[in-house]
């Protein structure tokens, strides 16, 4: 059973609105810092009380989750009137909710223009487990890497996220799971039984973030920020499909926890699944994970690996993994290969990929084979693609080469 819930009539109530909004800055996704002087140069603070409002804010926005000035109830009525005549604390439009019979949801998100653009659109998937609630979070529309198993590589539009965009998908699935205080789960949800329904994020949806660092470092300090959404940056996690000169930043500046989608143990394998290694081939990708800020037994680096039919599936791979690792604190997830349409890729037999684990447990990792979620409605990984136009693929490297000269700030 899949249910889709028409979010249409809702949507268009609000579009005039929410065209109103988009022309004005939102509040969401800036620093304290950055904050304060939005409202003073506004001119609606005075620079004397920018702390102490800031403060005000940042209890609304993050711990109470309010997305309506309107209901900022110890800031004076003119305060608010002149905070909602400058700038916006809006959620983005939602124009699809789909939940699986897992209870999985997939939403799909509108975001407007930004400059001479046109609005683009993106999927963030909830993950419902016993004592754990895991949202996936996408850092970019589409991606300018072309792993050739993976649906989002093959999308049309491209473009990054903006810290606020990152932070609007969490925002907006915790209104939705009512996880802020005061609210109500919608019924019949499946959501952990007890704390928080949103407990873990994971940068796992569409696009690489470190090709999009400074928007996705923003984001995340934000999204574990002690006084507002303050989620542990143990329960955050980033994957990376190997952008090896970002790899150190990300410990140092981040600190969230890393996952590193390996895929292969050869360069020869992996320059087919994971093109970017041929930028940054895996002697670079593991002395950067060696090297990786924190790195302890207790605090290891996840090691992602699709099992792909008789491509990456066979004991003589699981040997090569095991002696790749050597001397990494590691955990290894072996992902079944999630089916789209047009793939030539196959997903390994089930005992394939059993012999596959207990090879791998064998030599001393745990190695969870992750279960499928969300298959019946594309939500699983690699299967998210909210456009289903193919990019050119001379556009893609142009468009390629353009984000990695600026670390992804086209
Ligand atoms: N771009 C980042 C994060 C997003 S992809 C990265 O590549 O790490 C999240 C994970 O899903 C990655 O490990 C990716 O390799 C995996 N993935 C992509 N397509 C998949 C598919 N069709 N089936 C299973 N896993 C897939
Ligand atoms: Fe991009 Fe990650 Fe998909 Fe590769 S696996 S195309 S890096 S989203």
């Amino acid at each position: 059973m899949t249910v889709s819930l028409d979010l249409t009539a809702e949507g268009a109530r609000d579009a005039l609105r929410r065209t109103m909004q988009a022309e004005k800055p939102s509040l969401i996704g800036l620093t304290r810092a950055e904050l304060g002087t939005a409202l003073v140069e506004a001119g609606i603070v005075p620079e004397r009380q920018a702390r102490m409002r800031v403060q005000q804010l940042w209890h609304w926005m993050y711990v109470r989750g309010v997305s309506d000035f309107a209901h900022m109830f110890n800031i004076s009525k003119d305060l608010r009137a002149e905070l909602d005549k400058h700038f916006t604390v809006a959620r983005p439009e939602i124009v699809e909710e789909q939940i699986s019979a897992d209870g999985t949801r997939k939403w799909l998100f509108r975001f407007p223009p930004r400059g001479a653009g046109r609005p683009v659109e993106i999927e963030t998937v909830y993950i419902p487990e016993e004592g754990r609630g895991t949202l996936c979070i996408s850092s970019q529309v589409g991606c300018t890497l072309t792993c050739s198993f993976c649906h989002t590589g093959t999308q049309k539009l491209v473009r990054n996220l903006t810290a606020e965009e990152i932070l609007a998908q969490l925002l907006t699935a915790r209104d939705r799971l009512g996880d802020f205080p005061d609210r109500d789960t919608p019924d019949g949800a499946i959501v952990p039984a007890e704390g928080r329904k949103i407990s873990n994020i994971v940068m796992m949806g569409m696009g690489e973030p470190l090709y999009n660092f400074e928007a996705v470092k923003k984001a995340l300090l934000i999204a574990s920020d002690g006084d507002g959404l303050s989620l542990s940056k143990r329960r955050i996690t980033l994957s990376t499909s190997g952008v090896v000169p970002e790899i150190f930043r990300t410990g140092e500046e981040i600190g969230v926890m890393l996952a590193i989608s390996l895929h292969a143990t050869n360069d020869d394998l992996r320059d087919l699944l994971v093109p970017i290694n041929k930028k940054f081939p895996l002697k670079d990708l593991i002395a950067a994970c060696k090297a990786y800020p924190g790195l302890s037994n207790a605090k290891r680096i996840t090691f992602e690996y699709v099992m792909l039919k008789d491509v990456n599936d066979s004991l003589e791979d699981a040997k090569a993994l095991v002696k790749l690792l050597k001397g990494i604190p590691a955990k290894i997830n072996l992902i079944p290969f999630n089916p789209w349409p047009g793939t030539n890729y196959q997903c390994s037999d089930w005992e394939t990929i059993e012999k596959f684990a207990d090879y791998i447990n064998n030599a001393g990792y745990a190695s969870p084979i992750r279960t499928p979620r969300g298959r019946d409605i594309l939500a699983a990984c690699g299967q998210l693609k909210s456009e289903s136009e193919r990019m050119r693929k001379v556009d893609r490297l142009a468009l390629e080469a353009m984000m990695i000269a600026g670390h992804g700030e086209a």
